[in-house]
């Protein structure tokens, strides 16, 4: 099995901390989320219980999705 070593990074919109992801694990929630491709995957920070957002993600369908496009 072939993986790839690409992360995603998860921005919290409160306190600014980022995190990296694994891209796969960010793949999973964008399928979880009932499918819809116009919104990203997106976490809650553990710390202040923010919204993270990714820096930078490229859906499943090809959506990309920027986090200088909400800010
Ligand atoms: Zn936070």
């Amino acid at each position: 099995m072939r993986s790839k070593k690409t992360n995603v990074i998860l921005h919290c919109l409160t306190c600014h901390k980022e995190e990296k992801i694994p891209y796969n694990v960010v793949k999973d929630f964008d399928l979880m989320d009932g499918g819809n491709p116009s919104t990203p995957p997106r976490s809650t920070g553990e710390q202040c219980g923010g919204e993270m957002y990714p820096q930078y993600y490229k859906g499943i369908h090809g959506h990309e999705h920027k986090l200088s496009d909400i800010l």
